[in-house]
């Protein structure tokens, strides 16, 4: 997080409850209205309202607690594809898996092939793999119970994959989604 100024959020204190592991997440994303946006050299983004998925992994320091809270406040220097979406976007939840191994892939490939998704940006989180990108746009909210049941599909022995969902703007602090109250421990 060296360089990386945060605005203050309530993300930050509800990501206090996440540890610092490595593992997997994916973070979805609320478009309300049509955008542009530069993607750094990566090019034109139309956004579309509707909601994006990004996947990512987190593995350095302070893990995925470090990792889903930079994402969750609005970074004042522009420096991942992320920052750039979450300028025109308001995350809504964030799905995590606590694995050593690297899962992000596997994650992408799944909801890659999930009924309408699309690839709104090739290249976009894939610089450091041979996937077409780490981001999808979905019309409708992705399900994350259809996810996680072709998740485990392809990906045989997968742990569990927990949910954090964050309070609509002004509102209390963000709370843990019910269906899965458990972080990893
Ligand atoms: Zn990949």
């Amino acid at each position: 997080m060296a360089g990386v100024a945060l605005k203050a959020s309530n993300g930050l204190s509800l990501m206090a409850k996440l540890n610092s592991r490595p593992g997997t997440y994916a973070l979805v994303l609320h478009a309300e209205a049509a955008e542009h946006v530069e993607v750094g050299r990566l090019g034109h983004l139309e956004v579309a309202p509707g909601f994006y998925v990004y996947v990512g992994s987190a593995r350095g320091p302070g893990g995925l607690s470090a990792q889903i809270s930079r994402h969750w406040a609005i970074a004042k220097r522009l420096r991942w594809h992320m920052d750039y979406l979450r300028e025109v976007t308001t995350p809504t939840e964030a799905w995590y898996t606590c694995d050593a191994l690297r899962r992000e892939c596997a994650w992408a490939d799944v909801f890659r092939q999930m009924p309408g998704a699309s690839l709104p940006l090739t290249g976009f989180g894939s610089s450091d793999c041979t996937c077409p990108s780490h981001l999808f746009f979905f019309g409708e909210k992705p399900s994350r119970a259809a996810f996680i049941r072709r998740l485990r599909r392809v990906v045989v022995g997968h742990g569990p994959v927990h949910c954090e969902t964050m309070a609509p703007r002004g509102g209390d602090q963000a709370r843990c989604c019910v269906v899965c109250p458990a972080v990893c421990d």
